[in-house]
């Protein structure tokens, strides 16, 4: 066991990996370890969807529920799991071999559905499918099989990423003498936003973060990539991870950092042997360490910090909350990390995303990235597509695409609305589709759900509040209750017993969530029940009245 609370996380991990779950007397153990009260290690643990609180079976499958999943048969792989189990969704067979449960989305969304048996991912799953996997399991087929990351392939065009020199940004920079003012001016004239959704300037982070003050400072990778609908990150990580610790070893320079920690969700856990591989390759090439590439002085190196299972984690100062073992909740700005973050020391963080494309930029420089996109919206973006269209993946597309030109582009003609940046992005209707994507219009993420012509954008909402209300940290009133009352409008309404008054007062309060909640989390979770009201009135107000 570690001293530090920082430690905590990793603790609480290492302990259910070796007795399955983390029981009370674990807890009390590990405080006093810690010098924690045996409260405060319960609250953690309870926070995290993945740490288990009591035993659970052998096989723990998570199935996506996810929009994109659900669309593709989420709920008849549900009950083909139930029948083969004989188990209901949260519950555990009598033998202890199989818990079943619903989860947040896993990034699997191209080849939804999918389903996470312990830590291995199974996609485009179809109820023979399933029982086949079942069976598998309970002839022990998977029970001590190394996790391999059964995680396929993708439509993904990655150009600027596949045609990247191999470290030629760390080349430059040394063979040009570039120093760290230089690595981050490069990034403010590229204009580089942060590609996670919030749109910071690359560069300007950069340069705020080296002139703080602070013994050590640190340059975090946000790889808790849990928006439904995006999968980009897991791709550029299972392909080109070099970029994305490239990125980083350039952030640490310019910032004047020693330690690089990348924080990757729960859910990626079968990518973490490949990413350890990639940066003991890249310690022996002395891409990492002392004296980076003979450079007197320029240190750093980089050490995986696993998630467990909090979407808001993705939230930088959340994430910086779990990092030090602690609930994660969003803090309150300022201080913004920059100048008090990790163990209050001057800290970045920067999305996968962000940091592989700052690579790109130093190697061939800001004029290459300026030349691509529009006048407020430079260079290139990776949207992750899937729902209904024919060609989901990920692609790499310049600023400036309208999403009828996307659409076309991934043969999703003829939808009926798109979601443009995940759950906390907006709702599209068919109407809207000459809008453009960039920070001008739609600055978004990366995240697009198609949703055709028979989908029901009251199913829509339900998925979407369930999946809030789970993910709500709490501390917000109007986040933790009022999406549960928009939940209960949104049944009123399939059930048909909405009245038009009792929505516009939902209407209403949707408006309060959005500006009492804290983060982009509460802020945004209204947006879907006011969508559907201003787009899709009629068919949300279609259902019959039941009789009384
Ligand atoms: Fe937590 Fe929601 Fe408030 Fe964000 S808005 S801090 S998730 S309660």
């Amino acid at each position: 066991l570690g001293s530090e609370r920082s430690e905590l996380i990793p603790i609480l991990l290492a302990v259910q990996d070796e007795f399955g779950y983390v029981s009370e007397f674990s807890m009390q153990f590990i405080a006093d370890q810690l010098k924690m009260s045996a409260n405060e290690v319960y609250g953690v643990a309870t926070f995290f969807h993945f740490i288990n609180k009591k035993p659970k079976g052998k096989f723990i499958i998570r199935l996506s529920r996810d929009m994109s999943s659900i669309m593709k048969g989420a709920k008849s792989v549900a009950r083909q799991l139930r029948n083969d189990l004989g188990i209901r969704m949260g519950e555990t067979t009598p033998d202890g071999m199989f818990t079943l449960e619903w989860t947040s989305c896993i990034g699997m969304n191209y080849q939804a559905p999918a389903m996470m048996v312990n830590n291995e991912v199974f996609s485009n799953l179809t109820p023979p499918k399933v029982h086949r996997i079942i069976e598998d399991c309970r002839q022990e087929l998977y029970a001590h099989r190394p996790t391999v990351g059964n995680v396929g392939e993708t439509h993904a065009s990655t150009l600027s990423y596949a045609s990247h020199e191999p470290n030629a940004a760390l080349n430059r920079l040394v063979q040009q003498r570039m120093s760290p003012a230089d690595v981050s001016g490069e990034l403010t004239v590229s204009g580089l936003k942060g590609r996670g959704g919030a749109g910071f300037p690359t560069g300007v982070k950069w340069n705020l973060a080296s002139k703080a003050e602070g013994d050590v400072k640190y340059i975090i990778c946000n790889a808790d990539e849990g928006e439904p609908g995006t999968f980009k990150d897991r791709i550029i990580l299972g392909k080109y991870a070099d970029l994305v610790f490239e990125g980083m070893t350039l952030a640490a320079y310019a910032v004047g950092a020693t330690e690089g920690i990348v924080y990757l969700r729960y859910e990626y856990t079968h990518l973490r042997p490949h990413l350890e591989t990639i940066l003991a390759a890249r310690r022996k090439a002395n891409l990492l360490g002392e004296n980076i590439l003979g450079k007197p002085g320029f240190c750093f190196d980089i050490r995986i910090h696993m998630g467990a299972g909090a979407y808001v984690c993705g939230e930088e100062t959340a994430l910086i909350e779990s990092l030090e073992g602690r609930r994660g909740e969003p803090r309150n700005r300022p201080p913004y990390p920059v100048e008090k973050g990790f163990l209050g020391r001057p800290t970045v963080v920067n999305n996968v995303e962000t940091l592989a494309t700052a690579s790109c930029i130093v190697a061939r420089g800001a004029k290459w990235f300026t030349s691509i996109g529009t006048e407020r919206s430079k260079g290139f973006k990776l949207f992750s597509v899937s729902g209904d269209c024919a060609r989901p993946g990920v692609y790499e597309l310049p600023w400036g695409m309208t999403v009828q030109q996307l659409l076309e582009l991934v043969d999703g003609q003829g939808a009926k609305a798109v979601q443009v940046g995940g759950y906390t992005g907006e709702l599209v209707p068919a109407s809207q589709f000459d809008r453009v994507m960039g920070y001008e219009d739609l600055g978004i993420g990366g995240s697009i759900i198609v949703y055709g012509q028979g989908r029901e954008m009251l199913e829509v909402a339900e998925n979407y509040l369930e999946f809030f209300i789970e993910e709500s940290c709490g501390q917000c009133t109007g986040c933790r209750i009022g999406n549960t009352k928009l939940l209960d409008g949104v049944r009123l309404l399939q059930k048909g017993t909405c009245s038009n008054r009792y929505l516009n007062d939902l209407i209403g309060l949707s408006h309060s969530i959005k500006t009492t909640s804290k983060c982009g989390l509460g802020q945004a979770s209204p947006n879907i029940f006011i969508a559907i009201n201003e787009h899709f009135k009629e068919e949300i107000m279609a259902r019959p009245v039941l009789a009384a």
